[in-house]
């Protein structure tokens, strides 16, 4: 499978069906926490990059092979979910095909458009990110497509939830030293009151950024939060659970997965570990793909983590 992964374990959707109708690294945003590396095709051009039918082939046959093995069918991936021209096509065949509701990971920009609007109003849960309360901390974190400006994009948000009658759950990226200031965070949380999203969720850079210097926040934010966000402190951790691969073929399905995000490598023993393939198969398999600069070992935060070579 090419565009449908997973499911993979996800902290708010339980076990979810990927779906990814971007090619890597297509973006209009250059976030400084990305997971991905840098934008490789910086637009803000709605197309379709990759080609619908075999996007709905690979969907039909998953879901027809597999209906009670997931809880959400999410389109999310390695680029930004909206600018897929087909997006709205996608939804709607997607819930033809099962009653699983339908999840959309936006960094929310052009939720603004028309016709974005009009898409995602069929999926039944949308969570956009939010990680600052002006313009110039916003293009400092986000580094956005010239054409996104920070209020038009925000009256989007406001609009969209006025409309939509499913989830609206936003996300917020903290970084040390950057957005984590109760000065910072009261101005994200003005916006918010405006937005009124139905949940916020505190997230933290988990896994290697793109930029070295982004950090977790210290333990004290969250006395910070609860100043701000009263008593809410629903910080995120590490996912837990193992991901599901289709086929015995390492290689293969290792790469399905760090396309999506790097994998700490004690999740990579939980996926793969079975009674024929140990912890020490898998370390010999992981540093024979880094030799040949398929891989590479990244340590963060003390931990280690496996990544593509972008
Ligand atoms: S984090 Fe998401 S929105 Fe930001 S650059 Fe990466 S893919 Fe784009």
């Amino acid at each position: 499978m090419k565009y449908v992964y997973g499911p993979v374990p996800s902290r708010r959707l339980g076990k979810s069906l990927g779906i990814d109708p971007i090619p890597s690294k297509t973006c209009n945003y250059q976030c400084i926490y990305c997971q991905l590396g840098k934008t490789t095709n910086f637009t803000n051009e709605r197309k379709d990059f990759c080609p619908k039918e075999e996007i709905i082939k690979e969907l039909e046959e998953f879901i027809n092979l597999n209906q009670d093995k997931f809880d959400y069918i999410t389109f999310v991936g390695s680029g930004e979910p909206t600018l897929c021209k087909s997006l709205g096509e996608l939804i709607l065949k997607a819930k033809r095909l099962s009653k699983k509701p339908i999840c959309v990971i936006t960094n929310g920009s052009l939720l603004y458009r028309e016709d974005v609007k009009e898409e995602l109003i069929f999926s039944d849960v949308v969570l956009p990110t939010l990680d600052a309360g002006d313009e110039k901390l916003f293009i400092k974190i986000n580094r956005p497509h010239p054409y996104i400006k920070f209020e038009k994009m925000i009256q989007g948000y406001i609009d969209f939830r006025n409309e939509f009658n499913g989830k609206f759950w936003i996300e917020i990226m903290l970084m040390k030293g950057i957005n984590d200031s109760k000065e910072e965070l009261l101005k994200i949380k003005q916006k918010l009151d405006l937005i009124k999203p139905d949940r916020i969720d505190i997230n933290v850079p988990i896994r290697p950024p793109t930029e070295s210097w982004v950090q977790i926040p210290d333990n004290n934010i969250i006395q910070i939060l609860n100043g701000v966000f009263g008593e809410y402190n629903n910080i995120n951790f590490p996912e837990r659970g193992k991901f599901s691969v289709f086929s015995s073929n390492f290689e293969v399905e290792l790469k399905n997965l760090l396309e999506r995000h790097p994998m700490r490598q004690e999740q990579i023993f939980e996926t793969f570990c079975s009674k024929k393939f140990n912890e020490q198969d898998i370390l010999l398999q992981l540093n024979n793909l880094a030799s040949q600069n398929k891989i590479k070992k990244v340590i963060y935060n003390n931990l280690t983590f496996w990544k593509l070579i972008n």
